[in-house]
């Protein structure tokens, strides 16, 4: 048999959570639901419970082999040992940062994180005795160092972030973490499978499945991945003692969402980049902030570290366009809806300048920025509606 490892990402999606020689040849693994498992014997239920982080089926909360299928295709995504489906992309975010964080400790979070993170920060973990320092996003390896104190146990990152698409040198943010004795968080759920973050220092990976993993707009769901087995202990306590817990309803159908993913994902990038290159041409737009395209912001870092990307980017228009003018861009598009929950099959566009909080760096934008996700649909009836919503923005100042 040839390593699992070593696959491609198209065979690992089609393959990884299935055994269908012991699911009555089924393609697909069965559906669990339950609260209640029963044991045969006192003894046996004594013997089952005790054994805490392995996969023994003892109660719901435990999971069961719905979610245990969704765990292995996402480890196997991200290149990880073991990962634990939670309820959200945001407990996603907010479980690892309690489960390495306690009273008395500091960490260090990027300042252009995503909103709901930093509302964590500011409000839960702070009245919890947690101190955040916030860091401008293209920090290099001596800025973290110049942060870390000799309680910083969390240094979080997010890359790229998922309003202003700043690239983050990982790498260089875990040496200084690690040298400092902190654990590396990673919200990334923009590089999903083109970024693997074990091999670029990151011990902590956060996914919003909600998004390309669940795929359809139909589904919160987040995943936290680890790569050894003391992590996945600190990560399981506490994952478990705040009963974290995902329906496998939810669980079965992002594995079936993460089925098609490989293809949705290479389909949208490419159709984000052929978008990219459009918008760059229209007289109205300054830049276009998608580090895939060549010259953008990030695009070096981004080269050097992801095999590919997703399809949400920013769009940053000419100073002489206010922000209220791409209001008026953003409700005359017909095919772009106006929200914010990205990765499935349809297009979004919503307006990022005005609706984000900075506290440790300035964004570098002179114009407004609007963010876009390109979804399905086909390239040339996108590029059109966005050409008659830069008409009426065009004709609203
Ligand atoms: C959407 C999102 C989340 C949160 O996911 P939910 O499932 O909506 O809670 C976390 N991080 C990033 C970068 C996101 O885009």
């Amino acid at each position: 048999m040839t390593d699992p490892k070593k696959r491609g990402f198209r065979t690992t999606l089609s393959h990884v959570g299935r055994k269908s020689k012991h699911e009555h040849g089924f393609v697909n693994p069965p559906l669990n639901r339950g609260s209640t498992v029963l044991a045969p014997t006192v003894a046996k239920r004594q013997e089952m419970q005790a054994r805490r982080g392995e996969r023994v089926l003892t109660y719901g909360l435990g999971g069961s082999e719905t979610h245990w299928a969704l765990e292995d295709a996402m480890a196997a995504v991200e290149g990880g040992t073991r990962c634990f489906v939670v309820s959200s992309g945001l407990a996603a975010v907010t479980t690892p940062l309690l489960a390495w964080l306690k009273a008395g400790d500091h960490c260090l979070v990027p300042d252009h994180v995503y909103g709901p993170a930093r509302n964590f920060c500011d409000g839960l973990l702070k009245r919890y005795g947690v101190e955040t320092t916030y860091y401008a996003p293209e920090i290099d390896e001596a800025g973290i160092a110049a942060l870390m104190r000799s309680n910083t146990t969390v240094v979080y990152t997010e890359s790229p972030g998922s309003h202003t698409f700043e690239v983050q040198d990982v790498p260089a943010i875990a040496r200084a973490a690690h040298a400092g004795g902190a654990k590396v968080l990673m919200d990334n759920t923009w590089g999903i499978h083109h970024f693997q973050p074990f091999r670029h220092g990151v011990d902590v990976s956060i996914q919003a499945a909600t998004k390309y993993p669940a795929g359809h707009s139909d589904i919160l769901i987040g995943t936290v991945t680890v790569n050894n087995d003391a992590d996945w202990m600190t990560l399981h306590g506490t994952a478990r003692g705040l009963g974290q817990y995902a329906s496998p309803d939810d669980c079965w159908l992002t594995l079936r969402g993460m089925r098609t993913m490989a293809v949705r994902l290479h389909a949208q990038m490419e159709s984000a980049i052929q978008v990219g290159h459009w918008l760059r041409q229209q007289p109205e737009v300054a830049h276009v902030l998608n580090p895939a395209l060549p010259g953008a912001p990030g695009h070096e870092i981004w080269k050097r570290d992801f095999s590919g990307a997703c399809s949400l980017f920013g769009v940053e228009f000419k100073p002489e366009f206010s922000p209220l003018a791409t209001h008026k861009f953003v409700e005359a598009l017909e095919l772009f809806g106006i929200g914010s929950s990205w990765g499935g099959f349809e297009s979004l566009a919503v307006p990022t300048t005005g609706f984000i909080t900075r506290t440790a760096s300035v964004p570098k934008f002179a114009g407004p920025v609007v963010r876009i996700h390109i979804g399905l649909e086909d390239v040339d009836d996108l590029t059109a509606d966005l050409r008659q919503g830069l008409d009426v923005m065009r004709k609203s100042v």
